[in-house]
């Protein structure tokens, strides 16, 4: 599964980077960046959560 983002959709709101600070990050404008693009594991459901949670709908994951 690879961890995608939107930046035309991200607002910054932050919430994936203070619930998985490993996988996620903001770059100097406050817009998301991927840290793991291809989660594994525990660190799969954990981007997965951060996909769910995301208030403007940036993230996703895909089979790919
Ligand atoms: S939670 Fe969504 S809107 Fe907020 S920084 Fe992360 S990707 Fe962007």
């Amino acid at each position: 599964m690879k961890l995608k983002k939107d930046h035309d959709r991200c607002i910054g709101a932050g919430q994936c980077v203070r619930t998985e600070p490993r996988i996620f990050d903001q770059d100097d404008e406050g817009l998301v960046s991927i840290l793991v693009e291809r989660p594994q594991g525990a660190d799969e459901a954990a981007a997965r959560k951060a996909v769910y949670i995301c208030p403007a709908k940036a993230l996703s994951l895909v089979d790919e």
